[in-house]
């Protein structure tokens, strides 16, 4: 690849407001009250796009939908028919004008930095092929029961309609983990993405038809907790797949407990990033960057709880801060941009109300707090990377998401001590441990409560190994074929092959 060719020159095509309706049975169409909402521009705090809002009547419309779709022909279709719609949504997803055109929508909607947005929009077919794969090679099993003459067996068949309700962070790819599977497995979707950041899902939506994805098999609702709400409580949905925080998760799943509707939850997270003396530390400083502040630290990952030990830790609170103070702000359609604006006015509000609380509790500020000087407008929600040390396990910014730039350091001495305090926490979604000693990694691998550990490194994902929380971050897991069991349910099969009359009150 030329450096041209990684590095495209994005901008952005509006020059008035974008317009978006809500997608349902292949077709565009207004919400029936007519509502709209706008998605903001993150870098100026100005809207870019107006959004048909979705209600629980447009629920009830996509929910129908997906019913007939799935009826209709989707849950008949065979593996390879299956896999080979997501194939070409595959190669459309990786053509360089769509991974373009998803990055600006995401960049516009979330604030992203293009380095950013289009390295994750260059990810996403992956996704897609690896389900692809996955739909061919998904089976049931033969069953050796004891009975003489008889042939058991199970099919796994789709569940039937799968909500998918996703967060502002990461839309689209948050919304893949979800999608690929389900539609490998015959199911039909309807997508509830996030009132901050709905667009470029619709904008991935306008792709389904030339990949041969048929009306009614997925379906876009933008809208906001109504919405959301609807669809986690609908009769006709048979699986919620929920990304979002641990509250909303929790009524998601109350809601859906009513119809029994299966559900899986990806949720919040406060993950310890573990740094013993013995490990690389310019490795392990990168590493909290990229856990800490890329994405602005929106992730659900994020590992601002940073774990030092104590004969490394001003070396660490050193060169953290040196990097933290170095970071590119700028605008976000130039590739040297770092950082961009956090996505929406509230959890701007909100990261500087945890880092002036974190003050408050008798946490150091050592660098960022506040706007960057550097930061490219005075509208935009810009928040600088911030580092505290001195900080106590039982401090706000110790234990609440912050879901912002923001890193707290805690010395430790001893393997013992950052165990227990990596793990004091209702959370278990990831963790990294930065050491060169491998029975420290063993031992530390085998303690700790999480879904996810990286070792040496941080912020890896991929299709084929499986996500998911522990403790309160989560129930279920997505991507690998594992996630296979959520979107499928077993029709156990019983054949005599030589039947006869039994005594009828005879159990086996
Ligand atoms: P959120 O819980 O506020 O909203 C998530 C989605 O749920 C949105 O689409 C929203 O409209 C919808 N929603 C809101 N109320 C609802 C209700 N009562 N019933 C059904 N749906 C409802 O979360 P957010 O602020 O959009 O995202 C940030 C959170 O997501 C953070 O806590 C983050 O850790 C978490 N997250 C988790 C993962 C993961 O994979 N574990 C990934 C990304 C983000």
């Amino acid at each position: 690849m030329t450096g041209t060719l990684e590095r495209p020159t994005l901008r952005n095509p509006y020059d008035g407001l974008a317009s978006y309706g809500l997608f349902i049975d292949g077709v565009w169409v207004d919400a029936r009250d007519g509502g709209t909402f706008h998605s903001v521009d993150p870098t100026t705090g100005r809207p870019w796009a107006e959004v048909a809002r979705g209600r629980a009547v447009d629920v009830d419309v996509a929910v129908a939908a997906a019913r007939r779709a799935f009826d209709g022909g989707w849950r008949r279709t065979g593996a390879a028919e299956r896999a080979a719609v997501l194939r070409r949504l595959g190669d459309v997803l990786a053509r360089p004008d769509v991974v373009e055109r998803l990055a600006v929508h995401e960049m516009l909607d979330t604030g992203k930095v293009v380095r950013e947005a289009v390295g994750l929009a260059r990810a996403f077919s992956s996704w897609c092929y690896y389900y692809a794969g996955v739909a061919e090679s998904h089976r049931g099993s033969t069953i050796p029961v004891p009975m003489r003459d008889t042939f058991t067996y199970s099919v796994p068949e789709p569940v039937g309609v799968v909500a998918a309700i996703t967060p502002w962070n990461s839309p689209i790819l948050l919304m893949l983990w979800k999608l690929c599977p389900a539609l490998a497995a015959g199911n039909t979707v309807v997508i509830k993405p996030s009132e901050v950041a709905p667009v470029s899902t619709l904008e991935f939506a306008t792709l389904l038809a030339e990949a041969g994805v048929p009306p009614g098999v997925v379906n876009v609702v933008p809208g906001g907790r109504d919405a959301g709400a609807a669809l986690a409580a609908h009769p006709g949905v048979d699986k919620v797949a929920f990304t979002g925080s641990t509250a909303t998760g929790r009524s998601v799943m109350h809601a859906a407990a009513d119809n029994l509707t299966r559900v899986s939850l990806e949720l919040g997270g406060k993950s310890p990033n573990i740094i013993f003396p013995d490990a690389d530390i310019d490795l392990a400083v990168n590493g909290v960057v990229s856990g800490c502040f890329a994405a602005g630290g929106q992730m659900c990952t994020a590992g601002s709880r940073v774990l030092v030990h104590r004969s490394v830790h001003d070396e660490v609170l050193d060169r953290l801060t040196a990097r933290a103070q170095a970071v590119r702000f700028g605008d976000p359609f130039d590739w040297e941009s770092e950082m961009g604006a956090l996505t929406w006015s509230r959890q701007y509000e909100s990261v500087l109300g945890r880092i002036r609380t974190a003050v408050a509790e008798g946490a150091r500020l050592v660098t960022g707090g506040d706007r960057p000087a550097t930061a490219p407008t005075s509208t935009g929600f810009h928040v600088a990377p911030t580092v505290f040390a001195d900080v106590r396990p039982t401090m706000e910014i110790a234990t609440e998401e912050i879901f912002g730039p923001v890193a707290g350091l805690m010395p430790f001495d001893s393997e013992d001590d950052a165990i227990a305090m990596a793990n004091d926490t209702p959370y278990g979604l990831a963790a990294a441990v930065w050491t060169t000693d491998l029975g420290r990694t063993r031992r530390m691998v085998d303690a700790l409560e999480a879904g996810t550990v990286w070792v040496n490194c941080y912020r890896r994902v991929s299709a084929a190994a499986p996500f998911g929380g522990w403790k309160d971050s989560g129930l279920g897991s997505e991507n690998g074929l594992e996630v296979m069991k959520e979107y499928t349910r077993s029709k156990v099969v019983w054949i005599d092959t030589n039947p006869d009359a039994r005594d009828a009150f005879r159990l086996a």
